[in-house]
């Protein structure tokens, strides 16, 4: 597949434009470990025309727009994007080395942010706040500015979705710094969004690296809001920068998610969910379920039944539209490497493995999926993300025991319980912690209306839902007094 427009150009104010210096960065197959194309490598100045083209775009004609009219921008992208769904499916396939099936999901679930937040851009209102008698009060809700939105490698077109989408319908001119792994179905949305009639600097996109354009974007002073999804090292490193011209900042930094099953679950439902949740996308997903942690009186059958499904799962090329794909990148496979020997080496059992099938070009990423047991809670297979199609189980007695191991991380982004004990449901929604919690079911974070986000070192604010456009506006008070 030839790339279906040039991939080498920014979008600041509007116009496609190579970067200042023209410097260019590789465009990666995952599946083949091949080039197939160039992307704008953003500097600082780069980043700094975009900043000043959406300060201009809040000043001129994005900015007189009504939130009706926001909103039905936004549902023309929606369409737009899926009467693109082949070209944008395509792209993730290549770039990101996602199965086609899933790469299709994730381009239906970026239509479907945009049609909640059009949908939702004119229901975002103050309110009225009795006070004094000879007063009348109420507030405003009010977008932030500029908004900055540095985007992972993982969910490319799920995380434009809910950040720019929410960003936008709140009436934020945003400049999007996508993952130098990833940026193609950026740029394609970028396009999509100048056709449907976004004016010029309301959305701005600079790729580029990390410390180069995401750096720079994050210590901008004329950026008014950041959003950030990724790793917790530099989830820190953009809020310091940000805390230099104290601008708020969402952090979603991942998680060691927990599934807990209990003896009176119900197994046939809970099995191909416990695998599905935690191998999504090659298990790089920060909402996977990457820890199974399974009450002793259902143990042996529910680990006998992890083992037959691991050992039918297959990897392969994003194309083949496998159970898995490769991982993103040769660092990203030398990683998840990494810490799976030190972990085996450590006394960990490899209890499962699946596939990497024949055809599998020598070039790519690829990793068979692996179940582990024997991990103690406090190693680091048990503590550490290790954003790969791996997962360990470990076993518990009593509830409280669930509850203390669940908790057990640093991390706390979502939970998922298996029970059908009414009170021990309630009981655990309480006591676990985490941003999102699933009985009898793990979302992955699905649900474009379900406010998603973390606690401890999962980062914090909520994207998703109407939470998101509370979190991508500021709340003004008005007190008028009566004279
Ligand atoms: P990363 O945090 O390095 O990159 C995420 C985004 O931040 C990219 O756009 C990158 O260019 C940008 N970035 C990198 N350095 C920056 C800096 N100094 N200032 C501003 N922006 C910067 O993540 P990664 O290297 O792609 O992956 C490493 C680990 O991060 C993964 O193994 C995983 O554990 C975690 N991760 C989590 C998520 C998630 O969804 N929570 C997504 C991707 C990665």
């Amino acid at each position: 597949m030839t790339l279906p427009f040039q991939t080498d150009l920014m979008l600041i104010d509007g116009q496609w434009r190579a970067t200042a210096d023209g410097s260019t960065l590789p465009v990666e197959d995952p599946s083949t470990g091949l080039e197939i194309g160039r992307l704008a490598r953003g500097n600082a100045a780069d980043v700094d025309a975009a900043v000043c083209a959406a300060r201009a775009a809040l000043d001129g004609a994005w900015g007189r727009l009504t939130a009706l009219e926001r909103g039905r921008r936004l549902a023309e992208l929606g369409r737009a994007v899926l009467a693109q769904a082949d070209m944008l499916a395509a792209l993730e396939v290549r770039d990101v080395g996602k199965p086609a099936s899933q790469a299709r999901a994730d381009v239906i679930a970026l239509a479907r942010y945009l049609e909640f937040y059009g949908g939702a851009a004119d229901k975002l209102h103050g309110t009225t706040i009795p006070y004094l008698a000879d007063y009348t009060i109420y507030t405003l809700r009010e977008p932030h500015g500029v908004t900055g939105h540095i985007i992972p490698w993982n969910y490319p077109m799920q995380i434009i979705g809910r950040s720019v989408g929410a960003a936008l319908a709140a009436g934020n001119a945003v400049v999007i710094k996508p993952a130098e792994e990833a940026s193609l179905t950026t740029l394609a949305f970028a396009r999509l969004a100048m056709q449907a009639g976004f004016p010029a600097g309301s959305v701005n996109v600079v790729p580029g690296l990390g410390d180069e354009a995401g750096a720079a974007l994050s210590a901008h002073p004329g950026v008014n809001h950041l959003s950030f999804t990724g790793s917790v090292e530099v989830g820190i490193a953009v809020q310091s920068a940000a805390a230099r011209h104290v601008a708020p900042v969402t952090l979603e930094l991942g998680g060691k998610s927990p599934q807990l099953v209990f003896d009176d679950a119900d197994l046939d439902a809970a099995i191909p969910v416990l695998v599905r949740a935690g191998l999504q996308n090659t298990g790089q997903t920060c909402s996977a379920s990457s820890r199974l942690l399974v009450q002793r009186g259902v143990y042996d059958r529910v680990v006998e039944a992890l083992v037959g499904r691991y050992r039918a799962l297959r990897a392969g090329p994003a194309g083949q539209d496998l159970d898995l794909g490769p991982l993103i990148s040769a660092t990203q496979l030398q990683r998840v490497r990494g810490l799976l020997a030190a972990g085996l080496g450590a006394g960990a059992e490899l209890l499962a493995a699946g596939e990497v099938v024949n055809d599998a070009p020598a070039g790519g990423h690829y990793l068979a999926p692996a179940l582990l047991g024997g991990v103690r809670a406090d190693q680091p297979l048990a503590q550490e993300e290790l954003f790969g199609p791996v997962q360990v189980v470990l076993p518990f007695d009593t509830e409280e025991e669930a509850v203390a191991l669940a908790n057990g991380t640093r991390f706390g982004l979502v939970a998922g319980a298996w029970t059908r004990d009414a009170g021990r449901q309630h009981r655990l929604v309480r006591r676990l912690r985490a941003g999102q919690v699933f009985l009898n079911d793990y979302g992955a974070a699905g649900g474009v209306e379900l406010p998603f986000g973390g606690v401890g070192w999962s980062g914090h604010g909520r994207e998703k839902g109407f939470e998101a456009l509370y979190g991508f506006t500021t709340v003004k008070t008005v007190a008028a007094r009566h004279r």
